[in-house]
């Protein structure tokens, strides 16, 4: 079976001290066996941190955005360079409050993804409708345009990528997709990834929107869900870690 991936996307929550605590509790909850992938993308300021506290152990490190641009006159922006000197191995693109509130568009999100893969970083391209898109029967449509860009962008880099499917809807919400509602949408991620390359079966089709420690083991077990991208439950290591222990 394909290894599962838990990401924890800490947004723009933390301090030193909380850090230190939710990252040792989440070092020593790990079971000795886990067999998923683990990583935190953790705000930019706290990478040395965060890269520090998890030196020697399998969680990767994640950062929250990359600058589309290689160096200059962008003030506030991070590189990819400089996220890699920090050891970070994946970078969250094209979250949906980036999109809505930093104006990100489908060519921004996918010129990010490529200044991540340029740098040897995965980018966790996130993809996702908002609840009148939905309603208004746009859901495949619009994940398959967010998803397209970013295609187009790596060409044969496709297999490089993790795609988090996160309807905008069930973002911190506390209502969750259904399953079978994420599922389908995960089967059209997923030929639209096979239609690209030969080996999208690669690629880790996460799911993201009101992941909890009680609905987490359903979602993981559907076919195309290869795990989670968890915000709110990434900020309460016994969360994190069942979350963790249903993606074995
Ligand atoms: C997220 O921010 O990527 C996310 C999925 O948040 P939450 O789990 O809180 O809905």
């Amino acid at each position: 079976m394909k290894q599962k991936l838990i990401v924890g996307n800490w947004k723009m929550n933390g301090s030193l001290a909380a850090n230190a605590a939710l990252l040792q509790a989440i070092k020593q909850g790990l079971p000795a066996d886990n067999k998923a992938g683990v990583a935190v993308a953790a705000p930019a300021a706290y990478l040395a941190q965060v890269q520090a506290e998890l030196a020697g152990s399998a969680i990767g490190v994640g950062a929250q955005d990359v600058s589309q641009h290689e160096q200059g006159a962008f003030t506030g922006e991070v590189s990819a360079a400089m996220l890699k000197e920090f050891g970070v191995r994946y970078a969250l693109v094209g979250h949906s409050e980036r999109r809505q509130y930093h104006g990100e568009t489908d060519a921004v999100v996918a010129a990010k993804a490529q200044a991540a893969l340029s740098k040897g970083i995965t980018p966790i391209v996130c993809v996702g409708e908002t609840l009148a898109e939905r309603e208004a029967g746009q859901t495949e449509a619009v994940v398959k345009r967010q998803l397209a860009a970013v295609i187009h962008q790596v060409g044969h880099c496709v297999s490089e990528l993790v795609v988090a499917y996160e309807p905008v809807w069930a973002i911190g919400t506390g209502k969750t997709a259904t399953p079978e509602q994420a599922q389908s949408v995960h089967a059209v991620l997923r030929a639209q990834l096979a239609a690209a390359s030969a080996q999208a079966d690669r690629v880790p089709l996460l799911y993201g929107g009101s992941m909890n420690a009680a609905n987490a083991a359903q979602l993981l077990a559907q076919v195309d869900i290869d795990g989670g991208l968890i915000g709110g439950a990434a900020l309460k290591a016994p969360d994190f870690l069942t979350i963790v222990a249903a993606a074995q």
